[in-house]
């Protein structure tokens, strides 16, 4: 992992484990005695508090403006606790809001449930103010703690696609680079032989780049490779193709599932569109602007080759578009 990433994850561990707390307790109960003690309680212990003195305007209230933790009575007239409850755990909205049950049982069986059905925990009435307190406190605790993670987590996977999308990436010219390019071929390749499909390739280099970047500076050569990089994958419609940055002034496109026509197809298109950005080059000995030698080749994978015959049959048909003078294509099969 890129470590300037790594540092800042590292520190955001350190630093989020404030676990201040500013959000509000619903206490759901049918007995307003209870209800009142309740939050007399936590009001005192500096918490804010809102009430509900049944399942169903529990669950109203809760899905309009959810709480941080829910203290709820089990017996209940209408729909009892554990049923208020499933239906908060069914509701993705509310599901991750803790819930501990009031009980006025202390039968097993009724606390095993209280848990089965998504509690993280009760307490048994008459409940002590001091017992209350702490349970709040640490589950509170346990769910700023579980969402920072959670939230982390996220934070780090986003960061991790970020690397994974810019260390496939040409620094300059932003179109894929080499690295992307062995992959995808390989990738390509043997998805073609599985399918018995064609993979397509073309090479092209910009015709003489070396006398443009002597006469025209590295920065206008840099102004030239952007613009011609963004202007082949203008020209690239499906979402398989791949324009790459090969080499310095080498561009390289794989076109899957694509047959010689195609690939032809796609090499005239690229040829005409560099001719139309006319950008001068008063040192090419083949035209007055920017032009490409291309070469093309398509082939159905035999399992006896790998991706390099492809490559090197395309880097033959190159050799011979620069051969025949540049500012052309050349189709080897
Ligand atoms: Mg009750």
């Amino acid at each position: 992992m890129n470590t300037l990433v790594q540092k800042q994850t590292q520190e955001n561990i350190i630093v989020n484990t404030d676990c201040s707390f500013d959000g509000v307790i619903l206490i759901v109960d049918d007995n307003p005695t209870n209800l009142s003690v309740l939050s007399i309680a936590l009001k005192g212990a500096g918490y804010k508090t809102r009430v509900a003195m049944d399942g169903v305007s529990a669950i109203e209230q809760v899905q309009e403006d959810p709480p941080a933790l829910i203290l709820l009575d089990v017996q209940m007239p209408g729909i009892n606790g554990f049923e208020t409850c499933m239906k908060l755990k069914a509701n993705p909205v509310t599901q991750d809001i803790p819930v501990i049950f009031i009980t006025a049982s202390v039968d097993l069986d009724q606390k095993v449930k209280g848990l089965s059905v998504g509690a993280v925990d009760y307490i048994t009435k008459p409940f002590q103010q001091e017992e209350v307190l702490a349970r709040v406190k640490v589950h509170l605790e346990l769910r700023f703690l579980t969402k920072k993670v959670q939230e982390q987590a996220i934070a780090l996977r986003e960061a991790n696609q970020e690397l994974h999308r810019l260390a496939n990436l040409d620094g300059l010219t932003a179109v894929a680079n080499r690295r992307r390019f062995d992959e995808y071929l390989d990738q390509e390749w043997r998805r073609s032989q599985r399918e018995q499909n064609s993979l397509a390739l073309i090479l092209c280099d910009i015709d003489y780049f070396k006398n443009y970047n002597d006469y025209y500076g590295h920065q206008a050569g840099d102004v030239c490779l952007k613009r011609v990089a963004q202007a082949i994958d203008d020209c690239l419609k499906r979402p398989a193709d791949l324009v790459t940055r090969y080499g310095g002034e080498e561009f390289a496109i794989i076109l899957p599932n694509t047959s010689s026509e195609g690939a032809v197809h796609v090499a005239q298109l690229i040829q005409t569109t560099i001719r139309q950005l006319s950008i001068p080059h008063h040192h090419s000995l083949v035209s007055s602007f920017v032009t490409l030698s291309l070469g093309v080749s398509s082939q159905v994978p035999n399992a006896e080759l790998d991706a390099h015959a492809l490559v090197a049959t395309t880097d033959k048909a190159l050799y011979i578009s620069k051969a025949e003078g540049r500012n052309t294509y050349h189709l080897e099969c």
